[in-house]
């Protein structure tokens, strides 16, 4: 028999029971009809946690890909690993992507049920596609049964400790040349076997690998001969991977750059296979800074790594979304800035932009960016989402809301859906301060006063507001009775006027304010003091006063 031959009874041996061919499945899944440009990308998840930053900004950058090429965005879910396998995982990531707007055309869904032409969408219900194409290597003499131990496997590892390339390759592949008689023996003694890659590398070959993020990328080419079936037929990632980019035709594929050494078996794979490979794209990880250097964002110490963190904090989705897309592309802060008013969705990301070297989280800019989100929305979307968090996470605020919602709303609709919104909200975990003032169960104030206001002066102001105030006052009269109030006080109403002489003044309107504002909120900032005093009413208006009064006497 000559080797082509050997090989065809090597195959019938390890895989008798596959009829099909290479050729059905091809068939079986045509290549997609997309317009020219067209992306298909995937998400592919391992069912083996939770969802991570990591995957949500990988995916981000996936699912804009398709999206803005008029292509399809998949999940195929990678659960081959059995042992580290959690139930509900699936359905939890998928949920969590779905809150955050990405939803896939095919694949795996929220449910867990499969839609789409390419599936199974499942990597543990493809068994049969890849020992299909696994046969097929055999046959064409790239892929041999590996019956070593473990035992003999740590023997080499042991016996190459001054080699400078391990593993199992070259003369180290004990496996790689056994005689089909000798095979043949083993198989009817039951031992167990690996499916090992012939691999065709050579020592000083090369791999060139054109990444769309990193650029142009050299490598040496791949020696192993890696496995690529287990013994129990399930399949490596490498290999899978290969066989379902192909099948299911992904045209690029976006992953993390812990698996960009591995690419040059996978090119190796895709070549030897006989299949187009896909384009790379490798996401290095989000960093974080510390103690002066830089170290990965981690699941073990960042609570932030976590994406459930975002919603216990009460950061909206939208404010999530659109800080990814700071990280992702330094380009969108300058379209921001030109696009004001547009949805981030709108934004033309690029993932040729994405960063080299891995971008930096920083929860202060992910406040501020939520800040100028939130300030956008309109006081019934805050009330609406910031109740549904406050349902979940904040009974104190909660609470507050349910005396009256009408009311709620309506302090949450001061300084917004106008052209300048005030940006004091940056999560839904700070309404319960920032509204703490406009309820006696919730007002703790602080009397303490700033620029030219004293507390003789406080005394001298409120004695006089407190007879004049009105909360039914339209804004002009309730403004004009402030001015008239200053000359009253020893101040002036005319705050240029004080600047010019002012030893001859007590103060100005802003300081004659900000004594009114101190009273009645127990803060220095606020948003416009006329709507708080309006919705306080008069009563709770006097009794303040009344009571800032009081401490200013005694001080
Ligand atoms: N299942 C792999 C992981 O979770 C997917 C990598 C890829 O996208 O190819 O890391």
């Amino acid at each position: 028999m000559n080797g082509s031959e050997n090989n065809k009874v090597l195959a019938e041996l390890l895989f008798p029971d596959i009829t099909e061919t290479v050729e059905y499945y091809e068939e079986l899944y045509p290549q997609r009809r997309l317009e020219q440009g067209a992306r298909v990308t995937r998400f592919a998840p391992s069912p083996t946690g939770f969802l991570h930053f990591g995957n949500l900004f990988t995916c981000l950058a996936s699912y804009k890909t398709a999206k803005e090429s008029g292509g399809v965005f998949y999940v195929r879910v990678e659960d081959t690993d059995q042992k580290r396998k959690v139930d509900g995982a699936v359905e939890i990531m998928l949920k969590g992507l779905e809150t955050f707007g990405i939803t896939a055309d095919e694949g795996v869904t929220g449910d867990g049920t499969e839609t789409g032409d390419y599936g199974p969408y499942y990597q543990t219900k493809r068994k049969q596609i890849y020992r299909t194409y696994a046969k097929s290597l055999t046959e064409r003499g790239f892929a041999y049964p590996c019956f070593c131990t473990q035992e003999e496997l740590d023997e080499i590892r042991a016996a190459q400790e001054n080699e400078s390339t391990k593993g199992y390759w070259g003369k180290w592949a004990r496996c790689r040349d056994l005689e089909i008689g000798e095979i043949k023996k083993n198989i009817a003694a039951g031992k167990k076997w690996t499916l090992r890659l012939k691999s065709p590398g050579k020592p000083g070959g090369k791999c060139v690998l054109g990444d769309v993020i990193k650029g142009k990328i050299e490598m040496p080419e791949n020696m192993q001969d890696i496995v690529i079936l287990k013994s129990d037929g399930i399949p490596t990632y490498h290999f899978a991977h290969v066989i379902d980019d192909h099948l299911m035709h992904t045209t690029h594929v976006i992953r993390g750059d812990e698996w960009l050494p591995s690419t040059s078996i996978h090119l190796q794979l895709f070549s030897l296979l006989g299949f187009k490979a896909p384009k790379y794209a490798h996401i290095a990880p989000i960093m974080k800074e510390e103690n002066g250097g830089k170290r990965k964002l981690s699941k073990r110490k960042d609570p932030e790594m976590a994406v459930s963190y975002y919603d216990k904090e009460g950061y909206p989705k939208d404010s999530v979304i659109e800080y990814m897309l700071t990280l992702a592309n330094s380009d969108f802060e300058d379209w921001r800035r030109a696009n004001k008013d547009a949805p981030a969705g709108s934004f033309p990301f690029n993932l040729k932009k994405m960063s080299v070297s891995g971008a930096l989280f920083d929860i202060i800019k992910l406040a501020d960016v939520s800040k100028n989100v939130i300030s956008k929305m309109s006081a019934g979307h805050v009330f609406e989402l910031s109740y549904n968090w406050a349902e979940k996470y904040s009974p104190q605020l909660a609470a507050l809301y349910e005396k009256d919602f009408q009311y709620a709303q309506a302090i949450l609709n001061i300084d917004r859906e106008n052209k300048n919104p005030r940006k004091d909200i940056a999560k839904w975990a700070d309404i319960k301060d920032y509204i703490s003032y406009m309820y006696d169960e919730t007002f703790a104030p602080s009397y303490e006063l700033c620029a030219n206001a004293t507390p003789e002066l406080a005394v001298s102001v409120l004695e006089k507001y407190k007879d004049i105030v009105d909360t039914a006052d339209d804004k002009e009269t309730w403004f004009e009775k402030i001015k008239d109030l200053c000359p009253k006080c020893g101040c002036t109403p005319n705050v240029k006027e004080f600047k010019k002489n002012p030893t001859a003044y007590k103060g100005h309107v802003g300081d004659v304010s900000t004594i009114i504002r101190v009273a009645l909120t127990g803060r220095t900032n606020t948003p416009d003091l006329y709507y708080i005093t309006a919705l306080l009413g008069n009563n709770r208006v006097l009794a303040r006063l009344k009571k800032a009064l009081e401490y200013y006497k005694c001080s």
